[in-house]
Formats: structure tokens, sequence, C-alpha cells
């Protein structure tokens, strides 16, 4: 048996005279040092556990890419090339924050997205959808609200509170979870050269966001806003979290045309064919040109997959009022059918509307209040009538979106 001279801690090493207390295990000691310490261990830990299971929802749910691209059809018409990215960047990511470190492994890098097109063609909703199909925690944020450390406006760390707020602070499913970063073009460096002014709120934001895409340990204030001295701060690990950005980079086309030109692609196609890759453009984006439109490079690096939405056409925006799983239609069809009123839109009703979104420009977004404006009124009147049956009409039609705001609005 050891003498008392020679016990010490078994977790801390010391000897029996350097500490108060040594509490005697079966093979070792613990002095109380140890015990305090490993008491906080165990209340963090717990703490930490307890957000992550207590009504926490997210159990992750990988799917195969042609899966995911499956589901998402469901929901957003057209856009196939945007899904089919999108699709394989999300598996890849989630199987790399699933795979276990080995030794030697190859490591696998972060795709973080950038998703061109210009707005209300659904970059959003695609990221909003590969979400919900992951089951994970999903944050939007506008780019345009942040600013440099120390200036007026948000810090980026604040994307990590709304992704917090979210989840109801279950950090575990935040450190997975997609953070989209809307109007990524809106803090595109102004002019080319970076160093005349501060630009607290293009370049500066850029620097901002490198570390939080490449993967760091970032304090989140909990309620947001700007760090204070005594509110406790929360440590998120951004290092699993997908970062999808979207901006219409409005004018990125005539860089893409400058740069294309030079390059020649496209000689070895035909006229026809040339002059429709003229008019998609956009399927030949790439980060140089993102550059050239006032991206930094390091910030680029920490996107590597760039992907581009086409401008909404009569045919999608036709097929967006019917066909997603959640349709304009279907959702309105149903609200009538909750008062035991069954809707009946004409063919032209929906030819109509189309028409409107794109006379006004209010491409798939206006859909929704171009078709309130013809249905609000019979919404109000018919709930408590004997009414059973709504047709729609063109004639009704018209006469109901003649009536409404919409129909001021001066045609761009
Ligand atoms: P963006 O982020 O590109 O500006 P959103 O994703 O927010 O656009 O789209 C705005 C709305 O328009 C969506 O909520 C959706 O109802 C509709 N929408 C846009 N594009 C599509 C699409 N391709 N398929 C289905 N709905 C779409």
């Amino acid at each position: 048996m050891a003498k008392a001279s020679q016990l010490h801690c078994s977790f801390c090493g010391r000897n029996r005279d350097e500490v108060k207390i040594l509490i005697a295990g079966q093979d070792g000691h613990i002095c109380e040092n140890c015990v305090e310490h490993a008491q906080e261990i165990i209340a963090q830990e717990l703490s930490t556990k307890q957000e992550s299971s207590s009504g926490s929802n997210f159990k992750l749910n990988v799917r195969r890419p042609a899966e995911i691209k499956k589901f998402l059809d469901e929901y957003v018409i057209g856009q196939d090339e945007a899904k089919k990215v999108l699709s394989v960047a999300v598996y890849n990511h989630y199987k790399r924050v699933n795979s276990k470190p080995q030794q030697d492994e190859v490591e696998i890098e972060k795709s973080n997205i950038i998703m061109v097109g210009e707005t209300g063609t659904g970059k959003t909703l695609l990221a909003k959808t590969i979400a919900r199909l992951l089951n994970v925690p999903f944050a939007i944020v506008d780019a345009t609200v942040f600013t440099e450390a120390g200036y007026v406006g948000e810090d980026v760390e604040s994307m990590l509170t709304r992704l917090l707020q979210n989840c109801n602070y279950d950090v575990a499913a935040a450190e997975r979870g997609i953070v989209y970063v809307d109007e990524l073009d809106k803090i595109a460096r102004k002019g080319d050269n970076p160093s005349i002014t501060r630009d607290v709120s293009g370049e500066g934001v850029q620097q901002g966001l490198l570390k939080m895409l490449e993967g760091t340990e970032v304090l989140v204030p909990p309620q947001g806003g700007r760090k204070h001295p005594e509110q406790k701060m929360i440590k998120v690990d951004t290092k699993n979290i997908l970062f999808i950005c979207g901006g219409a980079f409005d004018g990125i086309d005539k860089v893409i045309a400058r740069r294309v030109n030079t390059n020649a692609i496209g000689f070895s196609v035909n006229k026809e064919e040339q002059e429709h890759q003229r008019k998609n453009l956009l399927q030949f984006i790439n980060a140089q040109d993102l550059k050239s439109f006032g991206l930094i490079p390091e910030l680029l690096g920490r996107l590597p997959v760039i992907t581009h939405l086409n401008p909404l056409d009569a045919e999608t925006l036709r097929n967006i009022l019917t066909e997603p799983r959640n349709s304009l239609i279907k959702q309105f069809t149903r609200l009538f059918e909750l008062e035991g009123i069954e809707l009946k839109l004409d063919d032209e009703v929906l030819d109509f509307m189309v028409k409107k979104a794109l006379e006004y420009k209010l491409g798939a977004r206006g859909l929704r209040s171009i078709c309130e404006s013809i249905l609000t009124d019979a919404m109000f009147e018919l709930p408590g009538t004997d009414t059973r049956q709504l047709h729609i009409t063109l004639d009704y039609a018209e006469q109901m979106f003649s009536k409404s705001k919409l129909s001021i609005l001066k045609v761009a």
C-alpha cells in the first residue's frame, strides 16, 4: 500500500500535501480542485445536451443528391441547374459533417454556395426548402445590414444570433444549420481601388464574413445587437454551418459578356446557339466575374460553389401558380374549401395573372398580390353565405384587378 506522502491526485498529479482533501477511489484519488473542475464540466455538458435534446426536432436527415433534387422539384419550378448544383453541394457538405476525422484523411473543404439570379427567381425558396428537407435550423439574413465591427449597423456575428433564435438556442443544431445571406452583391467593393477610402459596409463586411464562412468559434450575443461586456455570450462553432449566399448582381451579364467574348466561348456552336447563349450569359458565370463585380478573392475562395438562376418566363410563372405542392392556387382553393366553397378558376384567369405579373414586372412574388386582388372581395363576402361554388371568369378577374391598388402602379 502507498505511503501517505506518496499519495497524489490521479487527475492533476498534485501530492497529498499540496491539496486539502484527497478522496480515494478504487484505483486512484481525486483532490478537491479536480472535483470542483469536474462539476463545472458536468454542468456545462448537461446544459448543452439539454439544449440540444429538449424540444429539439433537429435530427439531421441527409438525403442523396437525386432525392434532394426531387424534393426541391415539388416546391420550386424550373431552375434545374441550380437545383442540381445545390443538391450535390449540400449532400457533400453534410457528408463532410457526418464523417469522422481519420488520420491522413483528405480534408474535405466546406462547400459554401453563391447563387446569382434576379430577385424573385427562387433563391431564398431553394435555400429554405433544402433546410426543411434536411431538418436543420435555418436563418435568412440580409448582407446590407452589416457593417464592419465598430461602426453603426450590425456585426456579422448577429447572423448566428438569428440562427440560434430560430432553433430555440439549440447550439448543437445551429452548428450544422444553414444561413442564407441575401443581397451579397450589395456588399461588393465600390470602385477598383480598395485603399482610397474606408469601405465599412462593403469590403469591410466581406472581410468580416471570411472567418465565419471558413469556420471559427464565434462568441454570439444571444439577443443580437452589439456585444455588451455584461452579456453572457454563446460560443458557436461555424465549421459545419453551411452558408448559401444570393444576389442579383445587376449588370454582371456585361462582365460575363466581356470575358466570354475574349475567351471566344461559343466559337464551335452555330449562330442560333450563340444568340441563345448571349441571352443566357449567366450560365457562364464564374468566380472571375464575381471578382470583377467587387467581391474580394478571399471571400470567393470560401464560396467555392457558384450557380445561377434563370429569369422567370411566362410558362414558368404559370407553372408556379399551380404546380408546387403548396402553390398559390392550391392554397387559395384550400382556403375556400375550409369555408365549404368550391373554387373554380378558368384557364384564362391564370394566363391573365401571369400577364399582369410580367407587365408590372412583379415576378413570382407579385403573383400572390395579384391573386389576392382578384379574390379578396369574394373572401370577404362569401363566408357565412349559402354560396357553395365560386367560378372566377376572365371578366370577373379583370374587373377585380382594375379595382385594386396594383392596377394603379405604373407599368415600368
Ligand atoms: P429571391 O430569393 O430569388 O429573391 P424568392 O425565393 O424569395 O426569390 O422568391 C419569392 C417568391 O416567389 C417565393 O416565395 C415563391 O413563392 C415564388 N417563387 C420564385 N421563384 C419560384 C420558383 N422557381 N418556383 C416556385 N416559386 C417561386
